[in-house]
């Protein structure tokens, strides 16, 4: 007899089966565009350099040690992380009534958040937008959530946001239910609402009376400007709401796997905030007991001193400077080649992904005939493009579309 015997094979996870497809691939020409990280124009993996700066100066700093970090972090980390999300002049700041906590980077954050939300407020409902980050489903399912529904977002027709079916969504929405929103550069489609879009948003969040639950996992990166990414978690904030939101240092600082992330909190009173923390104390404890430190300090040495902290900007400005140089270029390629459609949605969606318009099948078409890996969803990441292989690109896409 064994316990495992009948146990069912579980589905892949597509991304990662991509991944290894791509490395066992021979072929001298292949493209990864389905991976979520940040490639040089030679196609490299980058360590930020300020994070490089700032990881000697932590080899030589004795004082440090291994020992147990408190179970919600690193705390002058959490602070500094909140005060990078919701701006010096917040009034939540000002109020006392937000704090961060020091989660396992932006996926940690949401299940820390979603598991309290869960079990300690009851929430059993949440929405998630019409694509999204296929991890959101399951990490709010695994916390405990009950039931899982979608916001219609993405028209494809028009290649941009359906704005009147999301409202409506949200308007048909059961009090209390628990909304996720990107809070910048929405992956995987690359294309946000505008700020008057946003307002409207908010108003219906505000008189169905839901939670907004923001997922920053692009702050800086998408426009190369920390504040202008941030503007609308602060202006959720200014209107007076009391949400979460996970941020994650993954893309960023590039701390993919040190798993340095933060839930920032806010809450109506400062008053509420000794239960909350509490709560969320024994959410932690169980789960993972505490986290790690490593990522935590490197991001808390670099926004502690003024210097680095604008070298981290300058970092961020090259990465997203060459994503967006890389979104003309592959829009040129396209209409100088003639490729069927138009490709103005390239350089309009913004972040790191642009969801091309190709379906599952021509995505599919893209892997097998071109070796250029990408999701079915149609999915690329605009990191994985470099000046020698938009060409190459560029054709691919267009072969597949008039074959
Ligand atoms: N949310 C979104 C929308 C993402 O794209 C990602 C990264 N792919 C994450 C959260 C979390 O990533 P990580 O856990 O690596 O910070």
């Amino acid at each position: 007899m064994s316990w495992f015997a009948d146990l069912e094979q579980g589905p892949p996870i597509e991304v990662f089966a991509l991944m290894k497809q791509f490395a066992d691939d021979d072929f001298p020409q292949k493209v990864n565009l389905g991976a979520g990280a940040y490639r040089t124009d030679e196609g490299k993996p980058w360590v930020l350099p300020v994070v490089r700066t700032a990881e000697k100066a932590l080899a030589n700093d004795e004082t440090l040690n291994k020992e147990y970090l408190p179970i919600l972090g690193f705390e002058a980390f959490s602070t500094l992380s909140t005060r990078m999300l919701l701006g010096d002049d917040s009034p939540a700041l000002k109020e006392n009534r937000a704090f961060g906590v020091q989660c396992l980077s932006g996926t940690g954050s949401l299940r820390v958040g979603a598991e309290f939300l869960a079990t300690k407020l009851g929430k059993t409902v949440f929405y998630y937008s019409k694509p999204t980050w296929e991890n959101h489903r399951l990490v709010f399912l695994s916390a405990g959530f009950k039931e899982a529904r979608e916001y219609r977002y993405w028209d494809a027709q028009k290649r941009g946001l359906d704005i009147a079916g999301f409202l409506q969504d949200l308007k048909d929405a059961p009090e209390g239910a628990v909304i996720i929103l990107h809070a910048c550069a929405h992956n995987p489609t690359g294309c946000d609402p505008t700020r008057e879009q946003w307002a409207q948003i908010a108003s219906v969040i505000k008189e169905k009376k839901l939670f907004a639950f923001f997922d920053s996992a692009y702050q800086g990166f998408a426009s190369g400007d920390l504040d202008r990414d941030a503007w609308t978690v602060r202006y959720f904030v200014q209107e007076g709401f009391e949400l979460f939101c996970a941020q994650s240092y993954a893309k960023n600082f590039g701390l993919y796997n040190e798993r340095t992330g933060n839930l920032s909190v806010v809450l109506k009173s400062p008053k509420e905030i000794p239960a909350v923390k509490s709560q969320i104390t024994l959410i932690v404890r169980g789960m993972y007991s505490n986290p790690p430190s490593h990522g935590a300090r490197i991001v808390n040495h670099v926004l502690s001193n003024n210097e680095l902290f604008d070298q981290w900007r300058s970092n961020i400005k090259t990465m997203s400077s060459r994503i967006i140089d890389m979104r003309k270029r592959l829009r040129e390629e396209l209409e100088r080649l003639g490729a069927p459609g138009t490709w103005n949605h390239i350089t309009e969606q913004i972040g790191m992904f642009s969801y091309t318009g190709l379906n599952a099948e021509q995505s599919q078409h893209m892997v097998k005939m071109h070796h250029v890996y990408m999701l079915s969803s149609g999915r690329i990441s605009m990191c994985g493009l470099t000046h020698s292989n938009v060409e190459y690109v560029a054709k691919s896409i267009k072969e597949t579309l008039t074959d």
